[in-house]
């Protein structure tokens, strides 16, 4: 059973727009938050992406402009709710891109959920594809890796898994019931911002871009037919009106 849905804020990246909209926008600068979610659930603590490591991302992204402040640390937002990294019993991984899992090294008590595709191409990237893997993120001696194979329905009570792959090979988009809202969608770059979805603008980052929109309108449909929300991944006009740390949804 679902407690509390807590967000956690992992500082922000900045890019290209157009690396949201694919071939439009360029030129016009984007700064995008970066986030996770803690579900406290009766069957354990569990985390959804594990956001980015600023070591990490200032040795393989610095043009993407890291800014992590101290209470930014996925640690320190963990202690904000009174929780330290060992209490994470499960992390659920949305894909393996550098922004989702840098932080997998802090959960050693952790077991891990990924999709088997996702795995393999986190691995072996096609070029066009390897620039959002980070090896050193994923790959870390000791980590409990249970690989999964498409849609599951409650794999924890009230969480569903369903597969958006597109984005990256092995995506899957989180599905959180919540007392508030209904379902809770967490999109995990499926859709990226609300701009993506008012105009159904694939994203630029992708693995396959037509696998990439049939994705994006599987999950716009998914909330319209279940009249859930959807949480964006990257977008920061949305990030600014949402609950984060101590706040919780239920
Ligand atoms: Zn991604």
């Amino acid at each position: 059973m679902i407690k509390r849905i807590h967000i956690l804020d992992c500082g922000s990246l900045e890019f290209d727009l157009s690396y949201f909209t694919w071939k439009l926008n360029i030129g016009k600068l984007y700064r995008f938050p970066v986030w996770c979610t803690y579900v406290e659930h009766s069957e354990g603590d569990i985390l959804i992406d594990s956001g980015y490591n600023l070591k990490n991302a200032m040795k393989y992204y610095a043009w993407e402009n890291p800014i992590q402040t101290a209470e930014q640390q996925l640690e320190n937002q963990l202690k904000m709710i009174g929780k330290r990294p060992e209490d994470i019993k499960y992390v659920i991984l949305s894909h393996l891109h550098f922004d989702h899992c840098g932080n997998n090294h802090i959960f050693k008590n952790a077991i891990f959920y990924v999709q088997k595709e996702e795995m393999r191409h986190a691995y072996v990237p096609d070029p066009f594809e390897a620039i959002g893997y980070s090896r050193e993120t994923f790959d870390v001696p000791g980590l409990q890796y249970e690989l999964i194979n498409g849609d599951k329905q409650n794999f924890f009570e009230g969480i569903s898994l369903v597969t958006a792959p597109g984005h990256s090979a092995g995506l899957q988009v989180p599905v959180i019931d919540s007392k508030e809202f209904g379902k809770i969608i967490i999109e995990s770059d499926v859709i990226n911002t609300r701009l993506n979805l008012e105009k159904k603008i694939v994203g630029g980052i992708h693995w396959d871009s037509v696998k990439s929109y049939e994705s994006m309108i599987k999950i716009m449909e998914l909330q319209k037919t279940t009249k859930g929300v959807l949480f964006f991944a990257h977008d920061a006009e949305w990030f600014s009106s949402v609950k984060k740390g101590k706040d919780f949804y239920t």
